[in-house]
């Protein structure tokens, strides 16, 4: 039973990657005439996953010991393109690949519909696996466990940890620091047994308390973490096609439906509603 859930994943998977190698390489043929990603800054570490998760926090000026404002955006910035797929998949919220020709870029395609909270810890998972680890379509359970351990220290460092995760630890007291800190509950819980604030008998009785109230797959409302959505691609198109977009242009010289092209699109913040316009995911290239 879970072997094949396991398989179906996998087939899953490897679908979705071929589907977001198809959209990288058509959408960047037509659109990297006009603008390409900020120069790619991410470095690739061999250092333990908890050392490579402060370094990249350092490498995007981020403090060491608040939260990231906006994954999606540090993971811009620094050269990764995001590409917002249009589909819904049951078990992956989020995958990282190398497309294109020689040297290849790294992607980091995300899936539609997924809580916001778990949409950050996925894609702080994937920049691990960028920073850590050289072959993405191979990845084994270890690298997996080593891409969360980036991921713990990166969204919620254990100097922060340590002074904000204070006893006694409940649901109601986790509250305001999931808000705080954007990733769920139950990460929170985690982190707080990884790093031995709370015993294994704590850890259990929280966790029994999520699954009572049925917050298990979706915490609660009062609760919400906003999805994040990524923009490099979008403003990509804009320099190209305009504001706003000419779709059927766009459609036209990448072959895709203009369907397909809103739908994509519509992944992707507004420049209008970035919270900072300044700041830059793009670089502008001279069209020859
Ligand atoms: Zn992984």
């Amino acid at each position: 039973m879970l072997r094949a859930r396991a398989a179906a994943t996998r087939r899953d998977l490897v679908a979705a990657s071929r589907f977001a190698e198809i959209i990288y390489e058509i959408l960047t043929r037509v659109l990297e005439r006009y603008a390409e990603p900020l120069p790619l800054s991410i470095q690739k570490n061999s250092d333990s996953p908890i050392l490579a998760a402060q370094q990249t926090r350092r490498k995007a000026n981020l403090p060491p010991d608040q939260p990231i404002p906006h994954v999606i955006h540090s993971i811009e910035k620094a050269g990764v393109l995001v590409l917002a797929l249009p589909i819904e998949l049951e078990k992956i919220d989020a995958f990282s690949l190398w497309v294109g020709p020689e040297p290849k870029r790294p992607v980091v395609a995300i899936c539609a519909n997924k809580p916001g909270d778990r949409l950050r810890w996925n894609l702080a998972h994937e920049s691990g696996h960028l920073a850590l680890h050289a072959d993405l379509k191979q990845l084994r359970a270890h690298e997996h466990d080593e891409a969360d351990q980036f991921a713990a220290e990166y969204l919620l460092p254990e100097i922060a940890m340590r002074s904000e995760l204070a006893a006694p630890i409940t649901l109601s007291s986790l509250a305001p620091l999931k808000l705080r800190w954007g990733v769920s509950l139950q990460a929170l819980i985690m982190r707080a047994f990884d790093l031995n604030i709370i015993s294994q008998w704590q850890k259990q009785r929280l966790f029994e308390q999520i699954s009572a109230k049925g917050w298990k797959t979706k915490e609660p409302p009062n609760l919400n973490i906003v999805r994040e959505k990524p923009r490099g691609l979008r403003k990509m198109a804009e320099i190209a096609y305009g504001r706003p977009l000419d779709y059927a242009r766009l459609a036209a010289e990448s072959q895709l439906t203009i369907e397909m092209v809103k739908q994509i699109v519509e992944g992707y913040e507004e420049a209008a509603s970035s919270a900072d316009k300044s700041e830059k995911v793009i670089q502008l290239r001279k069209v020859e």
